[in-house]
């Protein structure tokens, strides 16, 4: 595939000299470290946190390659996926200037970030069944569009998109292709990942909020060409992993046999939930489902949202987004949580029809 990073880069970012921190200049581990002002006693807590983390994050970059089965150095880490969605936006696009493709209804932080970096969005719309419109897509680029983002499986939809059609999109869109892969973990087709060494334009996101249970440690995975991963090293900042997010993952990732435990029990409870949900009186539709969620379409969502607040089930409302009209986004829980939220709703639905 014919395709210049460098001609896309922003041109200050082509120049760009980045920041050398301490451990950029000695890396080695044997001495005294006098060299990045760091409290030598230790920390205030019981544990020690007093030295500064690895800014690449090797030792957990390899794991997680074996694991993902790519090199080291197509992975990028960020404090979740927010970190390199942000990132790519300062690398590729000018703001005022250029534009990205987003494909609504979709995860809300490309727009977010767009505005941010005042960069316009162009929103090409799935279509009723939440898959993608090609053509449109593609009419819809000039060289001013650096960024195509898609979401799959979606986030709020839930489905996986065609992948045939998303390979095409790779081959046919100018700038970079993002595909946001959250909920990869459970959804019953292929990642993308396995293509990154056929398309220098592609970009893959992947996290340890969902299937990992890790949402709160923040970390986010990118991969993507050797050439895409050094621009984004470049432009982060220097120690954007903590050293107890480092060695937490790192640790944890002796122990994948528990997060397959655990997809495996949320995609039970999918399967069982959505037949309940489709057998209560009054639930117009409960799409299908690659991902941890499910998106239901309800008589009166915003009705429905409040009054299960009330009835302390905490759904997403997403009444309001493009092609939602009077749907809930409904998290998988436990099999506990997944019986309340079923009696709630029941209730509500026959008081409400
Ligand atoms: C949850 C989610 C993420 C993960 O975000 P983090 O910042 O890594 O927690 C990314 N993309 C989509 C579509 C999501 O739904």
């Amino acid at each position: 595939m014919n395709f210049d990073l460098k001609a896309l880069l922003r041109p200050h970012i082509r120049e760009l000299k980045p920041y050398t921190s301490a451990r950029d200049e000695y890396s080695g581990k044997d001495g005294i470290f006098l060299d990045a002002n760091e409290n030598p006693f230790g920390s205030i807590t019981t544990e020690n946190f007093n030295r500064y983390p690895d800014p690449y994050q090797q030792a957990l970059k390899e794991r997680i390659a074996t694991i993902k089965n790519v090199s080291p150095s197509r992975i990028f880490l960020g404090n979740g996926s927010d970190e390199p969605i942000d990132l790519l936006f300062r690398a590729f696009c000018n703001p005022a200037q250029d534009n990205v493709i987003i494909l609504p209804p979709t995860y809300g932080m490309y727009g977010v970030s767009a505005s941010i970096n005042a960069i316009e969005t162009i929103s090409i719309p799935l279509t009723e069944d939440f898959q993608l419109q090609k053509e449109k897509v593609l009419e819809a680029v000039s060289e001013k569009s650096k960024i195509l983002f898609i979401c799959s499986p979606n986030n709020p939809s839930g489905n996986s998109l065609n992948p045939n059609e998303i390979e095409e999109l790779i081959q046919k869109f100018p700038g970079i292709v993002v595909i946001d892969e959250a909920y990869v973990d459970f959804m019953s087709g292929e990642s993308f990942v396995k293509k990154l060494e056929e398309y220098p334009n592609l970009v893959i996101l992947q996290t340890f909020s969902k299937a990992w249970g890790l949402a709160s440690l923040r970390l986010g995975m990118a991969f993507a060409s050797e050439e895409i991963i050094s621009v984004l090293n470049k432009i982060k900042p220097p120690y954007n992993i903590s050293g107890l997010t480092q060695r937490t993952v790192l640790d944890a990732l002796d122990n994948t046999d528990k997060m397959k435990r655990m997809v495996a029990d949320i995609l039970i409870q999918r399967d069982k939930l959505k037949k309940e949900l489709e057998s209560l009186d009054g639930v117009i539709k409960v799409f299908p489902s690659d991902a941890n969620f499910l998106l239901v379409k309800v008589p009166n969502a915003n009705k429905a949202y409040q009054d299960l607040i009330g009835r302390k089930v905490i759904l997403r409302n997403r009444s309001n987004v493009l092609l939602c009209e009077n749907c809930l986004r409904i998290t998988i829980g436990t099999e506990e949580e997944n019986k309340i939220l079923i009696a709630e709703l029941k209730n509500w639905l026959t008081e409400n029809s």
